[in-house]
Formats: structure tokens, sequence, C-alpha cells
């Protein structure tokens, strides 16, 4: 960052009574500012600001795009971010599968802002964001407040154990982030770490029982085949080193929610000894495809899965007994069992809570919808109660755009430019059909192989944009190695 612009960084800030401490992202920990109570000055008058809360691959996309748009250096844009580094989600399951081609190409999952910054004119301002008032167009961060033109909120998903558990106390929802996390976020990796540590340590002792996942029970989910993907990934590890414990997936469904049939083939060919399926081992699924008529060859036909899938079983999780490391569950044998009350003791649990909107959303005061994302106006990318509030990444209500990477990165692209183009020329306009969404799950090592889903995007007449056509293949697995390095790790690095 340039001098005239770190001095313009400090200005905007309105500082709390005392020192405080102050990182800038583009400075490391030998640099950080010592600020004392500082007068909020006025903005600066030349150029209109856009603040964007959140730094995640929404976000970003979207600070630099505007950027992008901007050749003149009319728009101020500040990113505001919580964590001084971001811990990229997609594709780091693969970390559980120590894929070679991954560690071969020196994929990075952690990255600082000071690229992003130097290659786009940009400030990343590490702090997080505690209040706003839409009508002062004020934000009130722990470092201070910040006014703006326009801004775009971005902060991702929030877990929502209370739904899934509701007697739970908040001790006990502590002790699951902690014992059983959910590893959905990008909480600088935090919860990721945890689970890898957990599974090294497995190894250690020798590798015996269950590393159970419990996919979210439904409801609008980040990246809804991540937990599958994760599953094949542990079970590449498990392969690799010979251990005799298994991945068991406890899914209140009767099929993987997201690219079901593939997933479970996959299950069944690349993963027989090493993963359960609702206590179905593979020849179990073998066995139930053929009652209920079909072969290995046909029944991930569309028709013929739904009549599978009434075969197979189901395990609704209840509760989780800490201390005795024990899942208590509804099994459910097949569509028509009414079922009993089970449980599985684990070795390692990743249990993960339905998703919702994050809470900082929560503080603007425009309209949301029931899963906390913010409504968008019709045909438009920001709030339909207030134009100057813009979204971007999962957060996005009215639209229906799976919470992902693709959608965040496409999208945020548009909304950059848009918003750009709103200010410079005064054209309000974006066109979602320009979005196309790919999402890739890495499913085997040996050969890499991923699920690549692709969808187009239409918008009805009510301007709602919404996935229409949807294509399912098996691909290389460097499609998605390809994948990460242009949507997670170019707005990052380049
Ligand atoms: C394991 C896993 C695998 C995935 N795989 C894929 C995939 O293959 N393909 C795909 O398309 N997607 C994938 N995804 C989904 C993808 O990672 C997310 O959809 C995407 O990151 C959403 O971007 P976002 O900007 O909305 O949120 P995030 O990337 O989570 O960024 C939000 C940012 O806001 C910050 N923030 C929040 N609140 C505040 C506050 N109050 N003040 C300041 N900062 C704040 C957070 O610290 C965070 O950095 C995967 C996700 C996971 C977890």
């Amino acid at each position: 960052m340039s001098d005239i612009s770190r001095r313009s960084f400090f200005k905007f800030l309105t500082l709390t009574a005392g020192a405080t401490l102050v990182t800038h992202a583009s400075n490391n920990d030998s640099s950080l500012h010592t600020l004392h109570k500082t007068k909020l000055l006025e903005k600066n008058s030349k150029q209109k600001r856009v603040v964007v809360v959140g730094g995640g691959i929404g976000g970003l996309t979207v600070a630099e795009n505007i950027k992008a748009n901007d050749p003149k250096n009319e728009i101020e844009v500040i990113i505001l971010e919580r964590n001084s580094h971001y811990f990229a989600c997609p594709m780091s399951n693969t970390l559980f599968g120590e894929i070679k081609e991954v560690e071969d190409e020196k994929i990075p999952f952690i990255y600082t802002y000071n690229k992003a910054e130097k290659n786009h004119n940009i400030d990343v301002i590490i702090t997080e964001m505690i209040d706003a008032d839409v009508s002062k167009k004020m934000i009130t961060t722990t470092l201070g407040t910040i006014e703006y033109d326009y801004v775009v909120v971005a902060p991702g998903i929030d877990y929502n154990y209370k739904k899934l558990f509701p007697t739970w106390s908040s001790e006990k929802i502590r002790r699951a982030t902690k014992e059983t996390p959910a590893a959905m976020f990008a909480d600088s990796g935090k919860e990721k770490y945890i689970l890898l540590d957990q599974l090294h340590a497995w190894k250690e002792e020798g590798g015996e029982g269950y590393f159970v996942i419990v996919p979210p029970k439904g409801g609008k989910v980040r990246c809804k085949p991540a937990s599958y993907e994760r599953a094949c990934m542990v079970s590449e590890y498990i392969k690799k080193y010979n251990l005799p414990g298994k991945v068991y997936i406890l899914d209140n469904a009767s099929s993987p929610k997201a690219k079901g049939p593939v997933f479970i083939d996959i299950f069944i060919k690349e993963h027989r000894d090493t993963i359960v399926f609702n206590g179905m081992s593979a020849t179990e699924m073998e066995n139930r495809i053929k009652k209920a008529g079909f072969t290995l060859e046909n029944f991930k036909k569309k028709a013929n899965f739904s009549k599978v899938t009434d075969f197979f079983a189901t395990c609704s999780i209840e509760d989780v007994d800490f201390d005795k490391k024990e899942i208590q569950f509804h099994y459910a044998d097949s569509f028509d069992d009414d079922g009993k009350q089970d449980s599985l003791k684990y070795a390692i649990a990743n249990i993960i809570p339905y998703h919702r909107g994050n809470k900082t959303a929560e503080l603007f005061d425009v309209k949301r919808d029931a899963w906390g994302g913010v409504i968008c106006a019709p045909n438009k990318i920001y709030s339909v109660s207030d134009s100057t509030v813009y979204v971007a990444g999962d957060i996005i209500g009215y639209h229906k755009f799976d919470p992902s990477a693709q959608a965040s990165s496409t999208v945020g692209m548009l909304t950059g430019e848009s918003i750009a183009k709103r200010i410079l020329h005064g054209k309000d306009e974006i066109d979602f059909t320009k979005v196309g969404i790919t999402c890739f799950s890495m499913v085997s090592t040996a050969p890499l192989k991923a699920i690549e889903i692709s969808k187009t995007i239409v918008v009805t007449k009510e301007g709602l944009a919404k996935s229409d056509k949807t294509k399912l293949s098996i691909r290389e697995g460097m499609g998605l190695i390809g994948w990460y390095q242009a949507m997670v790790e170019t707005p990052f690095k380049y």
C-alpha cells in the first residue's frame, strides 16, 4: 500500500478512547500500528467509498472487480476482515487424503491479504464489524467507525447447533465445536486443523474404530457435497496407512444429498472396504440395489435411483455423549421401516449442524429471510430494502444460488462490475445469466478423480436468478486443482 493510501486508511477510523492496536493486512506483525484517539475525518469527497464486510471469496472478488472497472481510481474500496489470514475451504478436504498432486502443485490453503491489496489497490483492515447504522451509512468495528457510500455484506455462514440439538446447553455446543468440529468455516482453518490433528493422532494410536461424518440434516447448506467428499478423502488416508478403521457416514437421508448416485457408485467401487453408509457396507449396498431390481450399470439413472434409495437405510442423529464418544440416532432400515433407537461409538466424529446466514448480516437493518440471507431486490444484487447495501457470497438471499465458492466468485465478479458502473456511469444493471456454476468433489486418488457438477443460471419473470440445466460427470481430478487455482488462489495472489 502506498503512503498516501496508508495515511488515508488511518483517517477512516474513529477510535474508542485510549490507545488501540490496529493490524493492517499489508503489514506483518512487525508493523502493528498504535493509534491514539483520532477524530473521524470527512470522507474524501472526490472518491465514493465502498466498504466490504468480509474478505472471503465473495467479498474479495467483489472488491477486486470494482477496482478492475475503475480505471481512473475514482472509487475507494476497503475490506473489513476479522482474521489476519484466510483459510480457503474449497478443496481443503484433500488435506485429509494427503493427495500427491495437491502437494506437488504446492497448493496453498492459507492466504494473507498483502498481494490482493498491492495488486488491486484496495485496503484490507483487520477488524471485526460489530454494528451498523444504515440510516447514517456507518459501520462500527472493534477499531472504531467507518462511513460508506455503498456497503457489500459478505460474511459467509454460521452454524445452527440449536436447530439440530434444541435441548443442548451452550457448554455442550462449545464441546461440539472443540471435540467434534464441523469444519465448514473459513475460521482461519481452526476447525479443519483440529480434525486433521485428530486424524493423525488416530493413526498413531492404531486407527481402529470409526471416523464418523454426520452431514447437515437439510436446509440451505454451504457446499452440500463437502461431507461426502471428506468421507472419500479420509478413506484414502485409511487406505494409504493401511488402518483397520473405517469412515462411517451417518446420514438422515437414504443417499448423499448432493451428487447422490455418483457418490454411491464411488463408495462401492473406490472405497469398498473403507466407507460404511448408514450401516451399509459396499456389498450390502450392492445387495440392496439388486433387491430393488437394478444393476451396478443402471442404478444411477434418475428414475431407478429413487427406487433404489427406498431400500437404503437412514440414520438420524439425536444426541452425542462426548464422554463416552457415542452418538445416539434413529435408525430405519428402509423407507418402509419405522425404525429404532441405536447408538454408535466413534474414534473421531465430524458432526455438521444446520447452516444459517452469518449473524453479522443481522447488524444491518435490512430484510432477511428465515435462513438469515439478505433478501435482494428482483434482478438486483442489493437489498430489497436499501439499494446501497449489496451482498456477496453465501449470504445472498432471494436468488437461488447454491452457497459455493463458484457462485461467490462468478456472481462477485458481476457485482463488482455492476457497482463500479453504477458509481461511475449511473448504470444499475447485472446480468445473472452470465453466471455458470461448477462444483467439484475429489473422490479418489489412484487414479485422481473428481465429480463435477455444472449448472447454468436463468432469471425468472419475477427477477429471481436460479440454476437451470445441470450436468454431472466424473472427471480427472486435476480439473479440480485448476478450478481451485482460478477461483480461489487467483483473488488472493494475483
Ligand atoms: C470443506 C469445504 C469444501 C468446499 N468445497 C467447495 C467446492 O468444491 N466448490 C465450491 O464452489 N465451493 C466449495 N465450498 C464452499 C465455499 O468455500 C463457500 O461457499 C465460500 O467460501 C463462500 O464465500 P463467502 O465469501 O460467502 O464466505 P467466506 O469465504 O466464509 O468469507 C466470509 C469472511 O467474512 C469474515 N467475517 C465474517 N463476519 C465478519 C465480521 N463481523 N467482521 C469482519 N469479517 C467478518 C470471515 O472471517 C470470512 O473471512 C466448500 C466449503 C467447505 C467448508
